[in-house]
């Protein structure tokens, strides 16, 4: 046994204070008097966080991130566990592509990173990547912020990542121009023209100004004096409450 940390500890649903044993990479509820004891005062001891999507950035834009300060930055704050997303160069799209960022996370990472594959060849939807051989070494398959296009494509895509028990986590997303951009309308427009279908004193038109978002609370609060006396806000509650500060 390494040490006894004591803090609150997270146990069937609730934080208690309480001691676990560390071993190793390993915890328990245990304590031993003998072993050096780590006082966490107030801390909460919580089990390690993983994050599913992040940005690593090597290989091929090391001069924005690396795996040594991606998972430092992520150890710092609790994560032990993250997932790291393809938009690299090389793109992991074959085992070839994969191996520089597998060399690199065996060299250099603080906590465990597993990297996602890409789902098409150099994520640009044309060719599907190599799933077969990249499922043992990845999360799952990610073209990250590029939506695939081709609806075949990605049905196939799913089905063979169903078959390698791989997920598919993917920007759902239509690269076509939507109804709104093609037809741009002033803001408020679409809530102008349900008030004209439902008027005052039908049903649904009462319902519907049921239904209106409530103005935000900044222009509905009591009015009083502004903090400056002055100005096109005084009186807003949200201008009345008092100042943070340190002391308070
Ligand atoms: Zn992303």
């Amino acid at each position: 046994m390494d040490c006894v940390f004591s803090g609150k500890v997270w146990s069937s649903g609730l934080f208690v204070a309480g001691n676990v044993s560390v071993c190793g990479d390993r915890v328990s509820p245990s304590a031993e008097a003998s072993v050096p004891h780590v006082d966490g005062g107030s801390c909460f001891l919580l089990p390690g966080f993983a994050d599913v999507h992040v940005h690593l950035r090597e290989p091929g834009f090391l001069y924005k991130e690396t795996i040594r300060t991606g998972t430092q930055a992520a150890a710092h704050g609790g994560y032990t566990t993250v997932c790291a997303m393809p938009n690299l160069s090389p793109v992991p799209d074959t085992l070839e592509h994969l191996r520089p960022q597998l060399e690199a996370i065996n060299r250099d990472a603080a906590v465990r990173v597993i990297p996602y594959g890409s789902i098409t060849r150099e994520e640009k939807g044309e060719a599907l990547a190599d799933l077969e051989a990249l499922a043992p070494y990845v999360a799952g398959f990610s073209d990250d912020g590029r939506g695939i296009q081709s609806q075949a494509m990605m049905e196939e895509a799913m089905l063979r990542a169903k078959a390698l028990g791989k997920l598919i986590v993917a920007h759902c997303e239509d690269n076509r121009p939507s109804q709104r951009d093609q037809f741009p309308r002033p803001p408020g427009h679409l809530l102008r023209v349900r008030m004209e279908a439902h008027p005052a004193g039908s049903g649904a038109g009462e319902e519907n100004r049921l239904r209106l978002p409530r103005l935000p609370h900044l222009h509905q609060g009591k009015r009083g004096p502004h903090p400056t006396g002055q100005g096109p806000g005084a009186g807003c509650n949200l201008r009345n409450r008092p100042p943070l500060s340190a002391a308070g």
